[in-house]
C-alpha cells in the first residue's frame, strides 16, 4: 500500500526529498493524478514507464515550477508568450524543441518536449519546493481510465509506488490539452482536453491544424493511441440522444448519458449521467470516476451517449471515443 501525505511543509519537503533520490511520487493536478519522478533522472523516468507498463514509445509530459527558466529544457518560441500569459499555470501543454538537459526516454526520443505548469496548488507547492522539472503521465495503468482522485491511485497502482500526495479531488478531470507550437505559422493541436480549442483560437488568433490523418501516428501524436482511457467492461458509444426505452435495457447494460434524462423510471440503477443540467465543466470532472464506478460493478456492456461536440465536449468526446476502441482478440491481429 501506498502512503498518502497532505501537503503541509513538513510532507512537502519530504516528499521533495524523495524526488531528488529518484523515488516516484504520485500527485493531485487540476486535470487529473500524475506519477511524477524528476524529469532530469533518467532511471527515476524509467521507473514510471515500468510502474504502468508503459511502452517506451509513449512520451511524457514535463512539468515546472513557476521560478524555473524552461530555456533549461526548452526553446520556448514566438507563441509561448502569448498562451503563458493566458493559460500557465493552467491544464495547457505545448510541445516544443527540446535541449540536453531532458533525457531520451522521457521524449521517446523525440527533439522534442512537452511542457505544462500545473495550477493545482498542492503540486505547485511541491514543485516550488523541488525547483526542477517533474515528468508525469497519469497515475494509472497504461490504457486504463485516467485517476482523479488518491483512492483512484490506490486501487490502481497502490501496491507499485510508495508516495501519494494527497490533493483531494481533481478540478477538470479531463487531461490536459496538448499543442504543438513549433511552427509558429501552424500550431498543431494533438490531444483535446480541459482547455478547450476555441479559447487557444482566441487568444492566438488563429485556427488550429490537426496532425494529418495519413501521417504516421507515431511522429504527428505520439502516445495518442486508439485504444485509451478504457474501462474493462466493453463500451459502446452511440449519437445522443440515448433512450432509456432502448430495447437492450434490463440485460446487465449500464447507460451512460451525457444529461439526467426527464423519464426515468424509479429505481433504475443501471442509469447514469455526467452531469445533471447537461453542463460540460461537471460532465467532464465526473467522465472518469463515473466510468470507473460503473466498471467495478460488473456490467457486461456500457452504452454511453456522446456529449455535444464544442467546447470541453470535445475533449469528453475523445476520451468516450477510445474508451469504445474494441480490444483486438489473437484471431484479428
Ligand atoms: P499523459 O499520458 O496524459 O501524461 O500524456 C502524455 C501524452 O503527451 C503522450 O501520450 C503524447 O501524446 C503527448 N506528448 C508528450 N510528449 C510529446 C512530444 N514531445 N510530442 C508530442 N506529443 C507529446
Ligand atoms: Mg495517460
Amino acid at each position: 500500500m501506498a502512503t498518502r501525505y497532505t501537503d503541509t511543509p513538513e510532507n512537502l519537503r519530504f516528499l521533495s526529498s524523495r524526488l531528488r533520490e529518484g523515488d516516484l511520487v504520485a500527485v493531485p493536478t487540476e486535470t487529473v493524478y500524475g506519477l511524477g519522478a524528476d524529469a532530469r533522472n533518467e532511471a527515476a523516468c524509467r521507473e514510471i514507464f515500468r510502474a504502468k507498463e508503459r511502452p517506451p514509445e509513449d512520451p511524457l509530459i514535463v512539468h515546472i515550477p513557476e521560478a524555473f527558466d524552461l530555456r533549461e529544457i526548452a526553446r520556448p518560441g514566438p507563441l509561448l508568450g502569448k498562451l503563458r500569459e493566458a493559460f500557465w499555470p493552467g491544464p495547457l501543454t505545448v510541445v516544443m524543441d527540446k535541449t540536453a538537459a531532458i533525457p531520451d526516454i522521457v521524449t521517446a526520443s523525440l527533439p522534442s518536449v512537452a511542457v505544462r505548469m500545473p495550477a493545482h496548488p498542492a503540486l505547485r507547492a511541491l514543485l516550488a519546493e523541488f525547483g526542477g522539472p517533474l515528468a508525469a503521465p497519469s497515475a494509472n495503468p497504461f490504457a486504463y481510465i485516467s485517476p482523479t482522485s488518491a483512492d483512484h491511485v490506490e486501487e490502481s497502482l497502490g501496491q507499485r509506488i510508495r508516495y501519494i500526495l494527497d490533493g483531494g479531488l481533481c478540478r477538470h478531470g479531463v487531461e490536459s490539452t496538448i499543442l504543438d507550437i513549433r511552427d509558429p505559422a501552424c500550431p498543431v493541436l494533438l490531444r483535446h482536453g480541459a482547455i478547450p480549442v476555441e479559447e487557444l483560437e482566441e487568444t492566438l488568433g488563429q485556427t488550429l491544424a490537426y496532425p494529418a490523418e495519413d501521417a504516421p501516428a507515431a511522429r504527428a501524436a505520439p502516445g495518442q493511441m486508439p485504444k485509451h482511457y478504457s474501462p474493462k467492461t466493453p463500451l459502446d458509444l452511440i449519437p445522443a440522444p440515448l433512450s432509456v426505452n432502448d430495447e437492450r435495457a434490463g440485460r446487465n447494460i449500464a447507460f451512460l448519458f451525457f444529461r439526467k434524462p426527464d423519464s426515468l423510471a424509479a429505481g433504475d440503477e443501471s442509469v447514469f449521467w455526467l452531469s445533471e443540467q447537461g453542463r460540460l465543466e461537471e460532465a467532464a470532472a465526473n467522465l472518469f470516476s463515473l466510468l470507473r464506478e460503473i466498471d467495478n460493478r460488473g456490467y457486461s456492456t456500457i452504452i454511453a451517449e456522446a456529449a455535444p461536440d464544442y467546447g470541453l465536449g470535445r475533449a469528453i468526446n475523445d476520451r468516450l471515443r477510445r474508451a469504445a476502441v474494441k480490444r483486438r482478440t489473437p484471431c484479428e491481429e
